[in-house]
């Protein structure tokens, strides 16, 4: 799928420096983190099974035709399938009024059968995604869209994570990389990803965080900083060696589509770090794919199992 693919493939890299030193980087293993959450709650699901509770149900829905899009879906419905969760898929023409995927949105909301739902993004130009979002009740937004559940980030006690964020989060405490008092450099300021993950850093990792975004002037002033690089954009290329820190963990977020002849699929999944001049630099590197991205929907399945037991202990 991926030119990268086989460059990149997890474990323990040793790399030759110079004539002199050999520097060891591990390239962080996204799938199988992904592999052990979801063994975790199909092991959950089993048990409430056995215990007579309700089995997590989730209901996705996905507007128009885009290709990628329905690649996502598929993902997701597959992971549910593996974990054992109930799920519903509901497909609406792009030509759907906002007011009519409200009412849907409505419905799916008191639905007490459905525990969690994701409207999957992109949609139409002409749905406002903000009202879309906003329209999800809170304790089912296992996307951990809405404003209520970002601001929930810096509660005591929040109800349902942003998706991503929470992904890396997890990826960096299953692989023992402490984050208290470590300088974060967080490049893109996004409401769904750079700033969600940029409170969590300060909030539950007691980091200390900068956060870059377009106007940032200079970028690897600050990149060069970082402890713990997380690059956020969706431009292949942006972070190159000479903007990262000798042995700085760096996660890359970023996935970009890349097309042309030389991929077998007509198309590659890019990162925005160049991976092969940078990973020798690092302590811990994500590839992409392979990295954040099953992260992303082993949160999704974590926050509707977590979405079942509050509403049905
Ligand atoms: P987005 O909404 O387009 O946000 C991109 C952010 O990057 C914005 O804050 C933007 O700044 C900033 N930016 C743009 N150019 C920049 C530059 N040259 N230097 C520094 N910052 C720059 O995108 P998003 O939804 O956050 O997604 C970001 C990337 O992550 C995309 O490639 C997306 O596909 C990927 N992603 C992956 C997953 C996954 O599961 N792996 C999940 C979500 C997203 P302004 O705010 O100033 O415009």
């Amino acid at each position: 799928m991926d030119g990268n693919q086989k460059n990149e493939t997890p474990g323990i890299v040793k790399a030759v420096n110079s004539m002199t030193e050999t520097q060891t980087y591990t390239i962080i293993d996204g799938r199988k983190i992904s592999q052990d959450i979801k063994k975790e709650i199909s092991e959950k699901v089993a048990m409430r099974k056995q215990e007579g509770k309700k089995v997590p149900h989730l209901a996705i829905i996905l507007v128009g035709d885009d290709g990628a899009s329905q690649t996502y879906v598929d993902h997701k419905v597959k992971a549910c399938k593996e974990v054992g969760f109930h799920y519903t898929m509901m497909r609406f023409a792009d030509t759907i009024s906002e007011d009519k995927l409200m009412k849907h949105i409505d419905q799916v909301n008191r639905d007490e059968d459905v525990d969690g739902f994701i409207v999957q993004l992109p949609l139409p130009l002409n749905i406002s995604v903000e009202r879309i979002t906003e329209k999800i009740r809170p304790d089912k937004d296992v996307d951990g869209f809405t404003n209520r559940n970002f601001g929930s980030i810096v509660s005591k006690n929040p109800l349902l994570l942003p998706a991503t964020p929470f992904g890396v989060m997890e990826l960096l405490k299953r692989y023992n990389i402490p984050t208290e008092g470590k300088n974060c450099v967080v490049v893109g300021a996004s409401r769904l990803v750079g700033a969600p993950l940029s409170m969590m850093l300060v909030e539950e990792g007691k980091a200390t965080v900068t956060i870059c975004h377009k106007f940032t002037k200079d970028l690897g002033m600050f990149t060069r900083h970082a402890d713990i690089l997380i690059t956020a954009v969706g431009k292949p290329g942006l972070i190159t060696a000479d903007m990262v820190k000798e042995g700085a963990v760096v996660i890359d977020v970023g996935t970009t589509r890349v097309e042309g002849p030389q991929y077998k699929s007509g198309f590659a999944l890019k990162g925005d770090v160049e991976f092969k001049e940078v990973a020798p630099k690092t302590s811990y590197i994500t590839p992409v794919p392979g990295g954040v991205g099953p992260m992303t929907i082993a949160s999704l399945l974590l926050n509707t199992l977590r979405a079942t037991e509050l509403r049905n202990p």
